[in-house]
């Protein structure tokens, strides 16, 4: 019977922080308008035609983007909340000066945290994971280089976007990193 209440309140208190965290990001966030509409739906097209990746997709439908200005979200580019994982924050930098195969990346490692445990998410295990993904992601679309390379062949994306992508990679020890 204890175990009963005890499986009651661990649920009863995830419903919660779910509900709260899912409130907490939403009323800081907004509708993407038509223009970043569009950038995120050429983003979640090109995800789903990407061979290997549209297991990434599928789960992309079930989550709702907002935008979200840089200085509200804890992270630089996107975030999927620790426990509301039905919600997708991308910066509206992120969707507005990222060319459409980063924006895809993006997503796609938000995506890989969508299928990862509550809790487990924030582990630098979890982001190793996501960023391996996003990484060949990059390379099954052709992009790979070197951090100098990216900066001349995608002058739309922001340099801040791509040095950031480089570091991550090489912090979390990516294998073949799309950026070098
Ligand atoms: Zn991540």
């Amino acid at each position: 019977m204890r175990v009963l209440y005890a499986g009651a309140i661990i649920g009863i208190a995830y419903c919660l922080i779910r509900f709260v965290e899912y409130n907490f990001y939403f009323a800081r966030s907004r509708a993407p308008n038509g223009a970043e509409a569009a950038a995120i739906g050429a983003a979640d097209a090109l995800v789903a035609v990407t061979p290997g990746f549209g297991g990434y997709a599928a789960r992309r439908v079930g989550t709702l983007a907002r935008i979200a200005d840089r200085d509200l979200t804890p992270t630089k580019w996107a975030l999927e909340p620790q426990f509301a994982s039905s919600l997708l924050v991308l910066t509206d930098a992120l969707v507005s000066e990222v060319d459409t195969p980063f924006l895809a990346s993006t997503i796609v490692h938000e995506m890989v945290h969508e299928g990862q445990f509550p809790g487990y998410k924030g582990t630098s295990w979890a982001q190793k994971a996501a960023y391996q993904v996003q990484s060949d992601f990059l390379r099954q679309l052709g992009i790979q280089g070197t951090a100098a390379q990216m900066y001349r062949q995608f002058p739309n994306t922001r340099a801040d976007y791509i040095t950031d992508l480089h570091d991550e990679f090489s912090d979390y020890n990516v294998r073949n990193p799309a950026i070098r």
